[in-house]
């Protein structure tokens, strides 16, 4: 170790000091900063989906029209320029350490919640998927989120079948593209538990649909999602 090095870390450990996941900013307490909390998913929101909605409303226009497996997802932010480039640099360049301040992120909403949670899990990746990036994202949030909040986790799905990359397919290639693609993992043990799935974006839903399809069989009480983002659900 040199002596800068040394020099920085006892800094550190000192005066401590955070810098906001989406975009570097350093926060004082907290860890997003004030100009990206703007994002924040935390009015009123659709009971299924998590979409951020107007106050006089309880589920958005989608999820009308849709039959949602899961029970509900929660999501903390937007998905949008502002926050994508940090999904997207714990997924693709090594940075795995943002899965702890995501991890925050998440036991900050799942406290306002009053979800009774008996198992936590995480969306998988394929074999090879994994191979490729060396981590499951998901999993490695969904982990640090179990520390924080003490619940235990457990990878409960494994994706059988590897899929074209989701973000190029429309709302129905997304669901074809996954039915059959996830297969629980020990059925026996799930009955009448409380679920809680954890992953960085929610889209379209089908990827949670597919997970609680799965899930299910194995009879728990509920199954809830949670995610860091949501995107936007389309223009009526
Ligand atoms: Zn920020
Ligand atoms: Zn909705």
């Amino acid at each position: 170790m040199n002596k800068q090095s040394f020099l920085e870390k006892l800094n550190n450990v000192l005066f401590p000091h955070y810098s906001c996941p989406f975009c570097g900013r350093e926060t004082k307490d907290g860890v997003v900063c004030k100009s990206c909390n703007h994002n924040k998913i935390n009015a009123n929101f659709c009971v299924k989906c998590g979409e951020h909605i107007l106050d006089n409303e309880k589920i958005c226009y989608i999820c009308k029209d849709l039959e949602r497996v899961f029970d509900s997802n929660y999501s903390c932010y937007e998905y949008n320029e502002e926050t994508s480039g940090a999904i997207m640099a714990l997924k693709y360049n090594d940075k795995k350490y943002l899965a702890k301040d995501f991890a925050k992120i998440l036991f900050e909403r799942f406290k306002t919640l009053d979800l009774h949670i008996d198992i936590v899990t995480s969306v998988p990746m394929s074999v090879e998927a994994q191979k490729k990036r060396e981590y499951n994202h998901a999993a490695e949030i969904a982990k640090e989120f179990c520390k924080l909040a003490d619940l235990k986790y457990e990878d409960l799905l494994a994706k059988i079948k590897s899929t074209p990359r989701q973000a190029e397919l429309g709302r129905d290639e997304r669901i074809k593209n996954l039915v059959g693609s996830f297969a629980i993992i020990n059925k026996q043990i799930k009955k009448n538990k409380n679920i809680l799935i954890i992953d960085d974006v929610f889209t379209t839903g089908s990827t949670m649909t597919a997970c609680a399809t799965e899930l299910k069989k194995a009879k728990p009480n509920k199954v809830y999602c949670l995610t860091v983002t949501k995107t936007k659900n389309p223009e009526m």
